[in-house]
């Protein structure tokens, strides 16, 4: 193959946004804050209804922190709300006419596309992971009803790509079209990026010297940061994550540095209590709550139910806005000990560094007032309980920011399929 001259590893795709003082900002979201509540109250009856009960006026919000003052739109209250007053929940606002399409996602969420190019402002998100005008890229996000597909089509065509719309399945046929057409971007999830490329080797492809695929862009589910270098390693393939939601379009994406995912500049994203929905402090994780300036379908406090912590560390990219360092899972999902939001995955986090531990669970029982943590360990045969016990103490402190007791426990105590976070307290 010829070698690569496209530089795909520096330059903002819009550095007046991406590259913003801080100060800027601030000024930049407060402006288009108030812009779009104004209009939404006037032009969205469920706006203008949730406005009115929290007792609020356009003029009570001018800044950022003004938010709080209005309770969080939780998206699993989204269906009911539509089902109510279909189509969208009197959320819309603007003549249907304006709606260029209409997706569905689980629940049903009937989600809508506004008519302007990128509607979803996808197309940063792939420069940064490093797409390039005139890149021939396949989507394999499903084009059939879920938003996927669309929105990052909309977003590839708008930098100049030219688009395989391969949709979902169909791998033998995706694979050959990656050989034939010498596709060089991907774009779809991490897993059928691994089972269109072992499909291609089944066929006889020498993926280095029969394929041009440079850069994949995947989203869906968090990657396994071993997929990434084996892909890196083996096949010179580059991959970034992008982070977006149906019912808003882009909310954060990986640069060349993959250090996290830098928020999307177009739009205020705060991390709260899922319970209070107060705002919660850097680094703490907690509840995605996003604002999009849209004035189709203006999402103010909008609480995604994902879970995830920024971090304010400047990146090398250039790019100044704030990173989400992972997605963790579901707000749903999550345990509340000694005042800190807890995740399945968190908890295994703290575990994988640790082989000698078989076995697993965090339970939280109560003493007195105080939550107690305590990390129950079933240990392979022959493993002396210290260094380690004091080891996996640290690491909790350090990942999740609370002291936990670890106690071994005989082989067998935890059974298969068990509750990773058992929650013992009981308040009545
Ligand atoms: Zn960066």
């Amino acid at each position: 193959m010829v070698a690569e001259a496209i530089d795909r590893n520096s330059g903002l795709y819009d550095p007046e946004l991406e590259a913003m003082s801080a100060d800027r900002r601030r000024a930049y979201h407060a402006e288009r804050l108030r812009a779009v509540v104004k209009y939404a109250y006037d032009h969205s009856p469920h706006f203008r209804r949730r406005m009115e009960h929290a007792g609020l006026t356009p003029a009570a919000i001018t800044q950022i922190h003004d938010l709080a003052r209005l309770p969080v739109l939780k998206k699993s209250t989204l269906p009911q709300l539509q089902k109510q007053d279909p189509p969208f929940g009197g959320l819309l606002a603007a003549p249907l006419s304006e709606v260029s399409r209409i997706f569905q996602s689980p629940g049903p969420l009937y989600e809508p596309e506004g008519r302007r190019p990128d509607y979803w402002r996808m197309t940063r998100a792939f420069y940064a992971g490093g797409f390039r005008p005139g890149d021939l890229v396949q989507v394999t996000f499903a084009y059939h009803l879920s938003p996927g597909g669309w929105m990052c089509d909309g977003g590839l065509r708008a930098l100049g790509c030219v688009v395989v719309p391969g949709g979902v399945g169909n791998t033998e046929l995706q694979a050959q079209c990656l050989r034939d057409l010498r596709v060089m971007g991907y774009v779809g999830t991490a897993a059928f990026l691994s089972t269109l490329i072992t499909k291609a080797e089944e066929m006889g492809c020498n993926v280095l010297e029969d394929l041009c695929l440079r850069v994949a862009s995947v989203s869906g589910a968090m990657m396994a940061e071993s997929m990434r270098h084996m892909m890196a390693d083996r096949y010179r393939l580059t991959i970034r994550q992008i982070y977006a939601i149906g019912d808003l379009g882009l909310v954060g994406y990986e640069c060349q540095k993959a250090s996290g995912m830098h928020i999307a500049d177009d739009l205020i994203l705060q991390i709260v209590d899922p319970q209070s929905g107060i705002e919660l402090e850097i680094g703490q994780p907690g509840e995605v709550v996003v604002t999009v300036f849209d004035h189709l379908y203006p999402l103010i406090r909008f609480g995604t139910g994902d879970l995830s912590a920024v971090t304010t560390e400047p990146c090398r990219c250039g790019r100044t806005s704030a990173r989400l360092t992972r997605i963790m899972g579901r707000v749903d999902e999550v345990t509340k000990i000694k005042g800190m939001f807890v995740h399945p995955r968190q908890v295994d986090e703290v575990v994988a560094a640790f082989p000698e531990v078989l076995r697993y669970q965090v339970v939280v029982r109560l003493k007195g007032h105080d939550d107690q943590m305590a990390y129950l360990v079933e240990l392979a045969s022959g493993v002396k309980p210290e260094p380690l016990l004091t080891k996996l103490r640290d690491k909790t402190r350090e990942l999740l920011k609370i002291t936990a007791n670890v106690e071994v426990v005989p082989p067998g105590t935890i059974v298969e399929g068990a509750k990773k976070i058992l929650d013992e307290r009981r308040w009545d």
